[in-house]
């Protein structure tokens, strides 16, 4: 399989090549040359566990890695999950929570980010490369990233994270982590400053390349092809074609479960959850993506206006037309908004915008009913599934699942605010009073670049 970009201008790169590209160089996303069709495969599959049914479906995507060598690669990445079959599906009456937070930073996001470190591992290896990850985090990718990679000795990892406004928890995750190739760097200013210092760095070709600059946010490829793994595995744990209901931000988790639908997996539709950071809502509604301001939310993975992946799928909707992808995203760019005219005549993908009393009233009824306990990303999932399914005749006998996305234990303020209690996890409860290492940095691209430098100079 080879790769090529949204943009048109990049094309013919292999697995690894995409894997340390990130973003392409013409500034699309990678996307497959073609997509699989695994239609006469599924019978074959409906039987396998979550590590044998990735072990298939990768070397479908990763075709310059010795099968034997990725499949290892694929079993030791989720072995540090905590769950028998590394995700888990817990019925909450009609519906089934999806529950991908069983692994070492408890959100969905290791699933992905586990395999993207022993990939990393193993293709700079073979190359004999170094990799120096540059990252921004407003609370889960720095942590499941930093987890990926930590003691590798081909790698650097730099995590910006804006000062006082990643939870004490998130925070502890990271910068407890002792390994010597792991840098936080606590930055003066904001979530924006970080990723917009992230940006300006990646843009800087020569300095990028001298180096060697890689990154691990959600448009790297091998992180949208992981997350397509358990909507197969899920799918296939029901005999009828399933909806799912994706609680979303940047779009990558559920840009993973459109692609497992065209490759031929039993879906029936994707509803994107989204908060009051509605632009995919209301898209969906109207077919015009504009942009509006950030309202912070309790639930913080996805207070984000503007979706990364959304470009991938919309690459898609336009037939693979590269210049008219391009010509919309330019529009983005320069307004601050697009439109394709109308909604999307895309009768698989729906969106609904959850409000902060509709997120605490679903933990709090899952809570009495059944006395689980679901965290505020995955609660904006569970509701917009079930008004979807009182709603609407169509999908009233389809098999729901709700893509559980964190433990309830990293975001004790909200949970506790719904029902009362406050939810503890072992391997949070641990962090506390471990020493902490972080280097405050003011917010200028200058002292961060000057900061790698020296960090990488030191070893
Ligand atoms: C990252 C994250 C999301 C959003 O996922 P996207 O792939 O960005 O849409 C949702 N919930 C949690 C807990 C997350 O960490």
């Amino acid at each position: 399989m080879k790769y090529k970009s949204t943009r048109g201008q990049v094309s013919g790169l292999s697995f690894s090549d995409a894997l340390l590209m990130g973003l392409a160089s013409d500034n699309g996303l990678l996307v497959p040359e073609s997509i699989p069709d695994v239609t006469d495969k599924l019978a074959q599959w409906q039987e396998l566990g979550f590590v044998a049914l990735a072990q298939e479906l990768m070397p479908l995507f990763i075709d310059d890695i010795d099968p034997e060598v990725l499949k290892k690669l694929i079993a030791e990445s989720y072995s540090s999950f905590a769950h028998e079959d590394v995700v888990g599906m817990q019925e909450l009456g009609s519906l089934t929570v999806l529950e991908l937070f069983h692994g070492p930073t408890l959100a969905f996001k290791d699933v992905a980010l586990q395999l993207l470190g022993k990939l990393f591992e193993h293709v700079l290896g073979q190359r004999q490369q170094r990799l120096n990850i540059l990252g921004a985090t407003s609370g889960d990718t720095g942590s499941a990233a930093i987890d990926g990679v930590r003691g590798q000795k081909n790698v650097d990892i730099f995590i910006m994270y804006p000062k006082g406004r990643v939870s004490p928890l998130q925070e502890l995750q990271m910068t407890t982590v002792a390994d010597d190739n792991v840098h936080c760097i606590e930055l003066e200013g904001s979530f924006d400053d970080c990723q917009n210092i992230m940006k300006t760095v990646f843009a800087d070709a020569d300095y990028k390349a001298k180096y060697q600059l890689g990154a691990v946010n959600s448009v790297n490829w091998a992180r949208v092809l992981a997350q397509i793994v358990y909507y197969g595995y899920a799918s296939l744990r029901h005999p009828e074609p399933s909806v799912f209901c994706v609680p979303t931000g940047n779009f990558g988790n559920v840009f993973a479960a459109y692609l497992a639908k065209r490759m031929g997996f039993p879906i029936k539709h994707l509803l994107v959850a989204t908060n009051d950071n509605d632009i995919l809502a209301r898209f969906f509604a109207t077919g015009t993506y504009a942009r509006g301001t950030v309202h912070q939310t309790i639930s913080p993975a996805m207070d984000i206006q503007v979706a990364s992946n959304f470009e991938r799928f919309l690459y898609y909707h336009f037939g693979q037309d590269s210049a008219r992808l391009t010509q919309f995203m330019e529009d983005f760019g320069a307004q601050g908004q697009a439109g394709i005219g109308a909604p999307p005549a895309e009768a698989l993908m729906s969106s609904v915008a959850v409000n902060r009393e509709q997120t605490l009233a679903a933990m709090r009824e899952v809570n009495e009913q059944f006395g689980y306990t679901l965290d505020p990303h995955t609660a904006v999932g569970y509701y917009a599934a079930k008004r979807l399914t009182e709603q609407s005749e169509e999908h009233s006998g389809a098999p729901v699942v709700v893509v559980g996305t964190a433990h309830p234990a990293k975001f004790p303020e909200a949970v506790e605010e719904a029902t009362g209690s406050e939810p503890t996890h072992p391997t949070l409860s641990a962090l506390h009073g471990l020493p902490k290492r972080s280097h405050p940095l003011p917010c200028d691209i200058e002292a961060v670049k000057a900061y790698l430098v020296s960090s990488l100079g030191a070893e």
